[in-house]
């Protein structure tokens, strides 16, 4: 196996896929499945859950409400999509999933505790982050990049909605953009393409945490990326920049 731990960056729209309604049973399931097919494997599994199709705290201007606040918001979002996950994965087999919450809720989840994260993990039991970091103005990007350094994972597993990779340019406006097999974290910051918020970006390539980027509604995706095989796009310092084709 290419990884023993790891942590998955779910965006809330993983949890709707693609659909109107802001969660999607079968979109939940998917993931489910994906997620269940590298436990098997024996890969150790944190996910940071997203909250965007619920709520996002950069709506604050739309709706005329202070940012702090509708960041937090945003950050009950994630929680309940984590709530979701966990019974989703329980009803679907999985021994153990403990969800740990920045902002303390006591009688719903665990609150965030580094060691006893990574105490869970070594039992096999998958952990769930919800509420990101607990503070207003960051998304969940950056909790993700801070808590898989915190829990010393060894590659995070960013799944997009709707796209498969980075791309030379946007694909939703030039759909012959090519995507990078793989690419190096300084040629993604001179490029200016958009992986993840820059802040999380950055604190990653600091942190030598190598990002897979793919498809979150791609049902092998996960189990592949675990084994070794190249999907979507790999950023690393040792990444050899490459488009697809070439
Ligand atoms: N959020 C926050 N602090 C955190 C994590 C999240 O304030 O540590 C809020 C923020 O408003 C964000 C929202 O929660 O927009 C939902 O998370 P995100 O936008 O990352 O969801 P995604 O885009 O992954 O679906």
């Amino acid at each position: 196996m290419r990884y023993e731990r790891v942590l998955i960056k779910l965006s809330g729209g993983a949890f709707s896929g693609g659909a109107e309604s802001s969660i999607n049973r079968t979109a939940v399931d998917g993931l489910v499945e994906e997620i269940t097919s590298i436990t098997k494997l024996g890969v150790q599994v944190a996910i940071m859950v997203g909250g965007g199709n619920i709520f996002r705290g950069r709506l604050a201007d739309d709706w005329g409400i202070e940012r702090a606040e509708a960041d937090n918001i945003g950050m009950m979002a994630t929680v309940v999509n984590s709530l979701i996950l966990r019974s989703a994965l329980t009803s679907h087999g999985a021994s153990e999933v403990r969800v740990m919450t920045a902002i303390p809720i006591a009688t719903v989840a665990e609150p965030y505790i580094r060691l006893r994260a990574i105490k869970h993990l070594e039992k096999g039991y998958v952990v769930v982050f919800a509420a990101g970091i607990g503070q207003p103005f960051v998304t969940t990007d950056y909790p993700a990049v801070q808590r898989a350094i915190e829990i010393r994972a060894d590659a995070i597993f960013a799944a997009k909605q709707g796209v498969d990779g980075v791309f030379a340019e946007d694909p939703k406006r030039n759909p012959q953009a090519q995507r990078y097999a793989e690419i190096t974290y300084d040629e993604v910051v001179a490029k200016g393409l958009n992986v993840m918020d820059q802040s999380a970006f950055i604190l990653a390539r600091d942190h030598n945490i190598p990002i897979h980027v793919f498809d979150a509604s791609d049902r092998s995706a996960m189990r592949k990326i675990a084994e070794g095989e190249p999907t979507g796009t790999y950023v690393g310092h040792d990444a050899v920049t490459r488009l697809i084709d070439s």
